[in-house]
C-alpha cells in the first residue's frame, strides 16, 4: 500500500506518534525506503508527535449525560466521576485558568464556561452539553498554559524518530517559540523542525515561530476546536502567506477529503477546500484518517493529486501566485533565485535546475513560485528527502561533479532525463562556485540541452 500510494502522489508519509509504537515506526520506515530504493525517488518522513493532548479521567459508569445550566466539577480527586465531576489529571491547569474561561470537550462537542477556581477544584456552567465518556479530551482555547510542549512520551518518540532517520518531526500544541527551540535543540539536526499551528496563543506569536522552526502545519483540527470555526479559514490564509514570506514549507491539515474515509468521491466542498490551499500557494497538503484508516487511501491520495495538479495547471494559479509574490531579501541567494525566476519568464526555458548541499538555496528558488519545473540536484539523500516536502521540488541525489562544465552538462542531462526538457531548450542553473563550499550559491547559467545521453553518475 505504501508504495501504491507513493505511485499515486505521496510526496511525503506523516506517522502519527500518537497512534503508533516504536517497532510500528521502524517497521513503516523500512517499508517506505524500500519503496525508495526500489523506485529511486527520495520520499520524505513525516514523524508527528502527539504533545500535551489533555484529558480528563474516568467514569464509574464509563459515560454520563451533562445538560447545559447544570453545574458539573473538574478535581485532582482520581476516583472515578459521575454526572456531578470528574478527575482532571493535569494539577498545572488549576493554576493557570480564570472565571469566565471555556473548557472544551470531546474535540469541542462539548463547552462548559468555568464559574469558580480553587487549587483543587474548578467549577463550571455546562453551556453545550451532551455524552461525556472516559478520557475525552480537554482544549483550553483561552488559556496559556506553564506545560512544556513536549511530554515524557513525545520526548521519548522524537529520540525514536530522529535516531532512525526520518526528515521532519512536528510538534503539537506548540505555544511559543520556546518550545519549538527545546525541541530543536533536541533534534540536533538530524531531521527538520515543524511547528503545527493549533493554538491560538502560537498565532499571537507566529514570527517568532516561524524564526525558530523549519516549516509549519496549519492544524485546522484543534485549531477549529480552540477557535471559532469561521475564523479558521482566515487563519489559513494568515498562515499561508508567513511562511511563504519566510520562505519555509507550510502543509494545510485535516478534513481535506473527509468524506472520503467512506465514500469513493469527494464532495465539490472538499474538491474546493484542497483547491483553495493550492491557490493560496500551500507547500503541501495532507490526509489524516482518509488514507490512514478511510477505505479508500489510494483514491484519495489520487484525487488530492488530481485536485491540486489542476489548480496549479490553472492561469488563475499563475496570476494569484505573480500578485502574491514576496520581495528578495538582500542576500546573494535570494538575487540568483529572483533572477532565476524572472528568466524563466523572459525566456521560454524549460526548468530551473539548483545544485544544493543543504537545500537552503532550493528553498529560496521555490519562494519564487516560478512557472517552470524546479530541479534540484543534491549528493546528499537527507536533504533530497526534507526537499520532498517544499514546493514544486523535483529532486535527483547525484555527487557534485569537480568541475563547473561537468555540473552544466550533468544538469542538462538530468533535465532531459528526468522527462523536463528537450532536446534544444533551454535551462536555468543555479550553482555556488568555489564548487562543494555549502550555502554558496552565486552562478546563474542559461544553457541548452544538448543530444539525450546517459546520465554520469
Ligand atoms: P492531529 O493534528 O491530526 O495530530 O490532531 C492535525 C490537526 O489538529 O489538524
Ligand atoms: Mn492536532
Amino acid at each position: 500500500m505504501i508504495e501504491k500510494l507513493f505511485v499515486a502522489g505521496v510526496d511525503v508519509f506523516r506517522i502519527n506518534m500518537s497512534h503508533t509504537s516504536h517497532a510500528l515506526l521502524a517497521e513503516l520506515h523500512r517499508h517506505i525506503r524500500n519503496v525508495e530504493s526500489k523506485l529511486n525517488r527520495p520520499i520524505g518522513i513525516l514523524a508527528d508527535l502527539q504533545g500535551p493532548k489533555i484529558r480528563i479521567g474516568t467514569f464509574k459508569d464509563k459515560e454520563v449525560q451533562i445538560k447545559a445550566g447544570d453545574k458539573f466539577a473538574f478535581d485532582t480527586d482520581a476516583t472515578p466521576g459521575d454526572s456531578k465531576r470528574v478527575h482532571l489529571p493535569h494539577p498545572e491547569i488549576f493554576a493557570s485558568v480564570k472565571v469566565g474561561d471555556f473548557l472544551l470537550l470531546n474535540d469541542g462537542r462539548l463547552r462548559v464556561e468555568i464559574a469558580g477556581v480553587s487549587p483543587d477544584r474548578i467549577e463550571t456552567v455546562i453551556i453545550f452539553g451532551g455524552t461525556l465518556s472516559n478520557r475525552k479530551g480537554v482544549n483550553l482555547p483561552n488559556t496559556l498554559l506553564p506545560i512544556a510542549a513536549l511530554t515524557e512520551k513525545d520526548r521519548a518518540d522524537l529520540e525514536a524518530a530522529a535516531s532512525i532517520g526520518v526528515d521532519w518531526i512536528a510538534l503539537s500544541f506548540v505555544q511559543r517559540p520556546e518550545d519549538v527551540s527545546e525541541a530543536r535543540e533536541l533534534i540536533a539536526g538530524r531531521a527538520g523542525v515543524m511547528a503545527k499551528i493549533e493554538k491560538p496563543s502560537a498565532l499571537l506569536c507566529l514570527d517568532d515561530i516561524l524564526k525558530v522552526s523549519d516549516g509549519i502545519m496549519v492544524a485546522r483540527g484543534d485549531l477549529g476546536v480552540e477557535l471559532p470555526l469561521e475564523t479558521v479559514p482566515a487563519r489559513q490564509k494568515q498562515l499561508t502567506r508567513a511562511a511563504r514570506r519566510a520562505g519555509k514549507p507550510v502543509v494545510v491539515a485535516t478534513q481535506m477529503l473527509e468524506s472520503m474515509i467512506v465514500e469513493p468521491v469527494p464532495t465539490r466542498a472538499e474538491v474546493s477546500d484542497v483547491a483553495t490551499a493550492v491557490y493560496e500557494g500551500a507547500d503541501a497538503i495532507m490526509l489524516s484518517a482518509e488514507s490512514a484508516a478511510g477505505a479508500w487511501p489510494e483514491k484519495a491520495v489520487a484525487t488530492m493529486d488530481k485536485i491540486a495538479l489542476s489548480a496549479e495547471g490553472d492561469s488563475f494559479y499563475r496570476g494569484i501566485m505573480n500578485a502574491q509574490r514576496n520581495d528578495p531579501q538582500p542576500t546573494t541567494a535570494d538575487a540568483i533565485s529572483t533572477a532565476a525566476r524572472s528568466i524563466s519568464e523572459t525566456l521560454d526555458v524549460a526548468a530551473i535546475v539548483s545544485y544544493t548541499e543543504s537545500g537552503s538555496t532550493a528553498m529560496r528558488v521555490a519562494r519564487e513560485r516560478p512557472n517552470v519545473p524546479i530541479i534540484t540536484l543534491t549528493p546528499i539523500p537527507a536533504t533530497a528527502r526534507r526537499l520532498a516536502l517544499a514546493w514544486g521540488q523535483h529532486c535527483v541525489l547525484t555527487p557534485n561533479a569537480n568541475d563547473l562544465e561537468h555540473m552544466i552538462e550533468t544538469a542538462c542531462q538530468f533535465a532531459s532525463s528526468e522527462g523536463f526538457a528537450e532536446e534544444g531548450q533551454r535551462i536555468i542553473i543555479t550553482v555556488g562556485v568555489p564548487l562543494g563550499s555549502p550555502g554558496s550559491t552565486n552562478m546563474l547559467r542559461i544553457a541548452q540541452v544538448g543530444k539525450k545521453k546517459t546520465p554520469a553518475v
